[in-house]
């Protein structure tokens, strides 16, 4: 019998709701690009409640109970002594969500010897070891696609958040204010302005799908080119990397994974080749960015602005300096974490445990590490230290 260790994030402060703002969730008839849904064979949970928290448990209590497997549910995961740490030496699953990543570092991995599978329930891996992974023959699988498009609307409500001065503009109405001055002098309209992705994957060309009607400049780069058609479609201009794009962006989107490719990619110098005044917004890893480096160029205004809802370490440290840095409009890690993102990667978890405990094979694409080495969508986005 398994032992499944979950890390979720803390309920609501006011306790697990017993309400919802409405009462479903819309019916979708798949991914765009064909893949579909995610498939159990079960769910013990309502589409549209709140799973993601330690009371919703991503609606996996029963299913797992019935089969005899023990489930343990903690969102205390950080620093000597915690739950995670001390839970970790006989569990055979964990799962943890990107939004409150459980650090499945090196370290832990190697006292964690029944470890076989490690299981995102969300999409993106970084917080695992890939390679420590690999050497210890755990598999890691995350749900993807589940919340792709929940990342595209975040990213495309930042750029129009912080071209048009949406934060500061609501914080005056909140303050009692009304001066009109104070909110337009940084407000501008992204029609006509460059804009360009930082990987055009399932992300990144959502991003670009969303923003074409806006009639702006559409640029990416990514390792692989898209289709001539889509290329054509969208209007698009590729570029060979960052650097060759930059230069010609009002706004940057980033939507690469973190690995060793991409990780410290926007530091000073890079940020110098932008446009003065350039927005860059983040939605995909943090370390993909110069922690301080974003600080001075909004100080200096090389940046016009900052927005994202990913950090290092998550939770964010109370003193963290974006919190504080100016012309930001971060978030808390919440972008892939809707109600509607949630119903869709629980489903996804217990698919990918419904696989794993029956002995059939996890999705391909759900794969990321598998039988000692990249796999599945891993092998194709993601690299290692070695690779
Ligand atoms: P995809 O795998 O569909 O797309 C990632 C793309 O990045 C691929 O096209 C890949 O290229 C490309 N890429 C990889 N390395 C580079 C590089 N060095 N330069 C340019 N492009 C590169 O992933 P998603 O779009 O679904 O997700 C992207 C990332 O977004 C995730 O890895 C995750 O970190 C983040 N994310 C954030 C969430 C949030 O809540 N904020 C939620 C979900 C994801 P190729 O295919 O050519 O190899």
């Amino acid at each position: 019998m398994a032992k499944v260790l979950c890390v979720l994030y803390d309920d609501p402060i006011d306790g697990h709701p017993t309400a919802y703002a409405r009462d479903g969730l819309p019916d979708l008839a798949g991914y765009p690009g064909g893949q579909t849904l995610p498939s159990p064979k079960g769910i013990d949970f309502t589409p549209g409640h709140l799973l993601g928290s330690v009371s919703g448990e991503l609606g996996l209590r029963r299913f797992l109970e019935e089969r005899g497997h023990t489930l343990v549910v903690t969102s205390d995961k950080d620093g000597d002594g915690s739950v995670f740490d001390r839970e970790l030496p006989d569990t055979d699953v964990v799962i943890s969500q990107p939004f409150w990543p459980a650090y499945l570092t090196a370290e832990r991995i190697a006292r964690a010897p029944k470890l076989k599978l490690a299981v995102t329930a969300g999409i993106g891996s970084d917080h695992v070891d890939l390679d420590a992974a690999i050497a210890h023959g755990v598999t890691v699988a995350e749900v993807t696609y589940c919340n792709s498009i929940s990342v595209a609307e975040h990213a495309v409500m930042m750029i129009l958040s912080l071209v048009r001065n949406y934060l500061p503009a609501h914080r005056t109405v909140l303050d009692g204010g009304w001066n009109i001055a104070d909110c337009v002098s940084r407000s501008y309209d992204v029609e006509g302005m460059h804009i360009g992705t930082v990987a055009a994957g399932r992300i990144g060309l959502a991003v670009l799908r969303r923003l074409k009607p806006f009639d702006v400049h559409l640029h990416y780069t990514d390792r692989h080119r898209l289709p001539a058609e889509v290329e054509k479609e969208l209007g698009l201009t590729f570029h060979t990397d960052a650097a060759a794009m930059l230069p010609h962006c009002d706004v940057v989107t980033v939507n690469a994974p973190l690995h060793p490719e991409t990780e410290g990619l926007f530091d000073d110098r890079l940020i110098a080749t932008m446009k003065r005044g350039a927005y860059l917004i983040n939605t995909a890893r943090a370390r993909i960015a110069d922690r301080d480096a974003i600080v001075r160029a909004l100080e200096s205004g090389q940046l016009a602005g900052y927005a994202g809802d990913v950090w290092y370490p998550q939770p964010a440290p109370a003193d963290h300096p974006w919190r504080t840095m100016p012309h930001h409009g971060m978030t808390p890690h919440i972008s892939g974490s809707s109600l509607s993102a949630q119903a869709r990667y629980a489903a996804g978890t217990r698919e990918i445990l419904e696989a794993w405990l029956d002995g059939t094979p996890i999705r391909e694409e759900y794969l990321i590490v598998e039988g000692g080495a990249l796999a599945g969508t891993g092998a194709h986005s993601y690299s290692t230290r070695t690779r």
